[in-house]
């Protein structure tokens, strides 16, 4: 943190404004011009509030050099973090196919989605069982019984599964039944539930808010491994813009920032982004291209008669042939598929 006074600051009040910033356990390094008095703040910053110092009548600007977070951050873990999802490896060399339907309608349904999705190279099982819909009078998903067939379809078909916790009242039940926990756009902000995030075991695919900044996002990764639990996915899914022909505008710049601001590992869900089907496949495609770690795709049997999401879903056969592009891709970004 920098600290510039105003012009022709006195002595006394340099003198002042340096207490101020020793009283919050910093160090300083004072630099002199001929009108203008720098100091810079030597220590760990990240838990003071700039815009306090600038109450001072001789400050005149509070400059951050450093990021206000430390365990997501690059510069202090210059390696990729590789995410170990039941066996399934996240991050680094590896490719995350994350497939299935928006909601778990029914135990055959899943089954058969599950099934038609390893078999064309998926490694994780979606499928939501709490919902978070905009309308109260929309399918609000199984709930426990959907999480349910997602458990017995795991076993069935051997794919880890991945689905959304919504409320605290589930945090148990998921660390003990769910391989990576998925926590919504609309929660992302949800510091309370961040924190106790931190108590589990689990790996966490976080989703970026629908008008988060790279920053406000990051921080909300810091939230969980600050608590405790180091293991988080990002997952861009669209964020909201002016236009409104596209469910949200697919952000793919956020994958090299990312990469250069974090070691954690970035994947892409271009199905809530374009929320269109035929938006998926060239999508998929440049995020694959672009170094994302992973794929979240909705896949449904019967798109038509979906009960969430249908517009967005692809049928097996479409996701059987865009992995046979997407393995392609990879092999040319040197991940392994
Ligand atoms: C989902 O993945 O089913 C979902 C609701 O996603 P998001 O939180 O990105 O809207
Ligand atoms: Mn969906």
């Amino acid at each position: 943190m920098i600290i510039v006074l105003k012009p022709h600051t006195s002595e006394d009040n340099v003198n002042r404004v340096e207490s101020l910033i020793k009283k919050r356990g910093l160090d300083t390094h004072i630099v002199r011009g001929a009108e203008m008095t720098i100091i810079g703040c030597i220590g760990d910053t990240t838990a003071i509030d700039a815009k306090l110092f600038e109450v001072d009548a001789s400050v005149d600007k509070v400059m951050h050099v450093q990021e206000p977070y430390k365990l997501a951050n690059r510069a202090f873990h210059p390696e990729d973090s590789i995410i170990d999802v039941s066996g399934v490896k996240v991050g680094g060399d590896h490719l995350a196919l994350i497939a299935g339907p928006c909601s778990v309608e029914s135990h055959d349904q899943v089954l058969e989605i599950a099934k038609a999705a390893k078999a064309s190279g998926a490694n994780l099982l979606r499928g939501g069982a709490f919902k978070p819909r905009t309308s109260p009078y929309s399918f609000q998903g199984l709930g426990m019984e959907g999480l349910d067939i997602l458990c017995a379809v795991r076993e069935e078909v051997g794919l880890p599964i991945v689905t959304e916790l919504m409320s605290p009242d589930y945090l148990d039940v998921f660390n003990e039944k769910v391989d990576l926990i998925q926590i919504g756009a609309r929660n992302m902000q949800n510091f309370d539930l961040l924190k106790q995030l931190g108590q589990l075991d689990r790996p966490i695919l976080l989703k970026r808010g629908l008008n988060a900044t790279y920053e406000e996002w990051i921080m909300s990764a810091e939230y969980i491994m600050a608590s405790g639990n180091e293991n988080v996915i990002l997952c861009e899914r669209g964020i909201r813009t002016f236009e409104t022909y596209t469910r949200n505008t697919l952000d793919l710049q956020c994958i090299p920032v990312l990469k250069k601001k974090t070691h954690l590992p970035v994947i892409i869900d271009p199905s809530h982004a374009g929320g269109k089907w035929w938006l998926v496949e060239p999508m998929a495609k440049a995020s694959v291209a672009a170094g994302a770690d992973g794929l979240m795709v909705e896949v449904h049997n019967d798109p038509e008669s979906a009960l969430c999401d249908g517009a967005q879903s692809l049928k097996p056969s479409n996701y059987d042939q865009l992995l046979k592009q997407i393995k392609q891709i990879a092999s040319v970004v040197g991940k392994i598929v």
